[in-house]
């Protein structure tokens, strides 16, 4: 558990559901203030990665190491489960998940929504929450709408609102699966401006994004997933600008 251990690294991954195998050995890391952009095909297992990366899904085979310290498991294959409570908890808190379809509680306003797990989760006090939450709306450029509730926010708005949330958790590392797949164009870019902001204040992130204009931006290292493996990664420029497979080169036309 150093300062040189990458904030999370998966280690030859398979997850499996049921017969069908989704993710198929995979390896990816992210150290501190890296930003790593998954791309690939639809059903290419993006999600599925990032929730087996949070052990929001269990994976059969294969190491998740936060900082250094690889996850607990017990059991093997499909058996095989994280073995500690408490750090499944610390590394889900630790790795904030956003969500594409934002995931706000609509019967709480946007601040409750910020502070609640804070609150709930991490049993901090009250006023440093509301603090804190404050000035993460304030940071995603919402902060006039602490009292509203989610449904009188735009889709951008309930984003920005969402990250706030993530960000609030005060986490090692923000997990984003397609934080603005579920906008419309013009909504998408208040949330990729955010997203750019935290990209160059250094904070680490894992994006599974459509937006390859973003990606190529924010990036330090790019992956291009296909059928659940690497087929392709590197820096934004070699992706982007010089494809090698014919897989990517076909995929990255497809999304012009
Ligand atoms: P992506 O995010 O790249 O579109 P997913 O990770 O959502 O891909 O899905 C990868 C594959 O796993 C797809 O074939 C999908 O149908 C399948 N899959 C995803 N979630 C489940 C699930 N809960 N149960 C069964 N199959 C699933
Ligand atoms: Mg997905």
């Amino acid at each position: 558990m150093t300062d040189q251990a990458p904030v999370i690294a998966i280690r030859d991954l398979h997850k499996a559901y049921g017969a069908l195998e989704v993710i198929k050995g995979v390896d990816i890391e992210a150290r501190r203030g890296d930003v790593v952009s998954l791309i690939g095909s639809s059903g290419s297992g993006k999600s599925t990665l990032l929730r087996c990366a949070n052990l929001l899904e269990d994976s059969q085979q294969g190491e998740i190491l936060f900082k250094g310290e690889p996850v607990a498991w017990r059991g093997k294959g499909h058996d095989r489960h994280p073995a500690d409570p408490k750090q499944v908890l610390r590394i889900r808190t630790n790795l904030s998940m956003v969500f594409q379809q934002f995931n706000l509680w609509s019967h709480m306003t946007i601040l409750q929504n910020v502070m609640e797990a804070p609150l709930t989760v991490l049993k901090r006090e009250r006023g440093e929450v509301e603090a804190a939450a404050r000035g993460y709306l304030d940071k995603v450029g919402i902060g006039d709408k602490c009292d509203a509730y989610p449904a009188q926010l735009s889709g951008g708005q309930q984003q920005r609102a969402a990250i706030a949330r993530a960000l609030c958790m005060e986490p090692e590392a923000l997990l984003f699966d397609e934080p603005t797949s579920a906008l419309d164009p013009e909504l998408e870019q208040e949330v990729v401006k955010v997203i750019k902001d935290l990209a160059r204040e250094g904070r680490t992130m894992l994006i599974v994004t459509h937006d390859m204009k973003m990606a190529r931006d924010v990036s330090k290292h790019v992956v291009f997933l296909h059928k659940g493996l690497i087929e392709e990664e590197g820096s934004p420029d070699a992706l982007f600008g010089a494809p090698k497979s014919e897989r990517l080169r076909g995929f990255l036309s497809s999304t012009m």
